[in-house]
């Protein structure tokens, strides 16, 4: 059986993009035609800057939006490829769906949680990888290895990513997405998970 909707989620570091880079490599082998997506704020950035932002191929379109990859996908297309899919818009959810019906596969690699670990809703919507999974015939949910330091790396997996900023987590009204900012990112298992509540005004 072919596995229409493949799914890989889990925290920052957990090497999502690999997995999906050795899917595409499985899919090019075969000899399908695919087609790869990557979000991109700027889609003007070129597909080489894009690349060398997080160390996808450079066969990754930058595009922004679910409309950027309607006018893309050609029909002899036989599998679509988006990674950081929880950057899109809710409307990628029934366009992947969709492309499933036609029979296209479709792998989606993206976060599962926010930095607060609540799920992480799509651009200004509703949606999260909860709406993809339950749809999905495979599910990698990867862990990470927790990089929290006292003494020594504490090196069990981790399923959450911490934000910090100036080596401190940050606290829960940080805004969700923060992309080209200060803050710097670890992987962390759910006892060196950091959320400060938000002083109240
Ligand atoms: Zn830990």
């Amino acid at each position: 059986m072919i596995d229409m909707l493949t799914v890989i989620t889990g925290p920052m570091f957990s090497g999502k993009s690999i997995e999906l880079i050795r899917q595409v490599n499985r899919q090019k082998i075969a000899g399908k035609r695919v087609i790869v997506f990557k979000f991109s704020k700027d889609n003007r950035y070129s597909q080489t800057e894009a690349s060398s932002y997080d160390g996808m191929s450079t066969w990754a379109i930058p595009v922004t939006t679910s409309e950027d990859i309607v006018a893309r996908v050609e029909p002899d297309h036989e599998v679509v490829v988006i990674d950081e899919i929880q950057f899109f818009n809710d409307p990628v959810i029934e366009l992947l769906l969709g492309y499933v019906q036609q029979g296209k596969e479709v792998i989606v690699a993206g976060l599962n949680l926010d930095f607060r670990a609540k799920p992480f809703f799509f651009h200004g919507g509703t949606r999260t990888m909860a709406d993809l999974m339950v749809h999905a015939d495979s599910i990698h949910a990867l862990h990470a290895i927790c990089t929290y330091k006292n003494g020594h790396i504490c090196g069990l997996p981790a399923t959450r990513t911490q934000r910090l900023r100036d080596g401190q987590p940050v606290s829960s009204d940080d805004p969700i997405v923060q992309i080209g900012s200060q803050e710097s990112y670890e992987a962390r298992c759910i006892r060196h998970h950091s959320v400060p509540q938000a002083k109240s005004v």
